[in-house]
């Protein structure tokens, strides 16, 4: 068993529709007993629209859910965003920040995803906030300078909170650019270089929890590679995008994390 209990959470991205969500809520809530959840987190993040069918589903199973962003602002004139204040509304208790589809589709920066930090933590929205190098940046030797200059960001919005959000409720997801939906997994040996290089960034921003904080690995994660990765020491889960819509191959990263 892992000192850190461990976090599965699915992407679903713009994927789903009523109908088939309802499937997939079925099987998680049929698969995914007390007891599995006590050993490892779930969260399942949906696009917005279905977020209130994620809370009729899964409100009373343990299985958690969340959204997929924020806005880096509180309210006013912003078309099509989504505030904190909205999603704690909701009783939507995680948010999904800086992922890379929309550091790199939206031209997200690092202040922006420091931002939408101190909206959640303003409302005690948790974290899953997501760092990962491009593969021009791995080849070109950056991995670390992009991981450190992305982490510095995160703590310094987490260590600037009014109202810090618990340590459980920071997660960090290294999600190497390269691997995000391409088949090509970051072997167990990188995944775990790179984690244990933002545990310390972490530590040395100051951050007390980064011994505690979870940090998942994501891209291309399935069944068959989740047990590899997620044996890594600073290895603390998954974030799964293509997997986390197929209810058995979901499961089954779970019953990974949970082994
Ligand atoms: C993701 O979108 O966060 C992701 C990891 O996608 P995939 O698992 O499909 O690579």
């Amino acid at each position: 068993m892992k000192a850190r209990k461990p976090v599965v959470a699915g992407n679903w991205k713009m994927n789903g529709d009523i109908v088939a969500n309802e499937h997939l809520f079925t099987a998680l809530r049929a698969a995914l007993g007390r007891p599995l959840l006590g050993r490892i987190d779930v969260v399942v993040c949906p696009p917005y629209p279905y977020l209130g069918q994620a809370a009729a589903w899964l409100g009373d199973t343990g299985i958690e859910w969340g959204a997929q962003d924020v806005a880096a602002v509180a309210n006013g004139a912003f078309t099509g965003d989504v505030s904190a204040a909205m999603l704690a509304d909701l009783g939507c208790r995680w948010s999904i920040v800086g992922h890379s589809e929309r550091r790199q589709m939206a031209g997200e920066s690092d202040e922006q995803v420091a931002a939408k930090i101190s909206m959640c933590a303003a409302h005690g929205v948790g974290v899953i906030a997501c760092i990962g190098e491009t593969l021009d940046e791995r080849e070109a030797g950056a991995t670390e300078a992009v991981l450190g200059r992305q982490v510095d960001a995160i703590a310094a919005a987490l260590a600037a909170a009014a109202q810090p959000l618990p340590p459980e409720r920071v997660v960090l997801a290294y999600e190497p650019v390269w691997a995000i939906g391409t088949g090509r997994t970051a072997s167990p040996e990188i995944a775990q270089a790179a984690h244990r290089f933002v545990r310390e960034r972490l530590a040395a921003c100051g951050y007390g929890a980064a011994a505690a904080t979870r940090i998942l690995y994501g891209g291309s994660v399935k069944a068959a590679n989740a047990a590899s990765l997620f044996a890594m020491h600073d290895v603390d889960g998954g974030l799964i995008g293509g997997a986390s819509l197929v209810a058995d191959d979901f499961l089954g990263i779970c019953r990974a994390a949970a082994a």
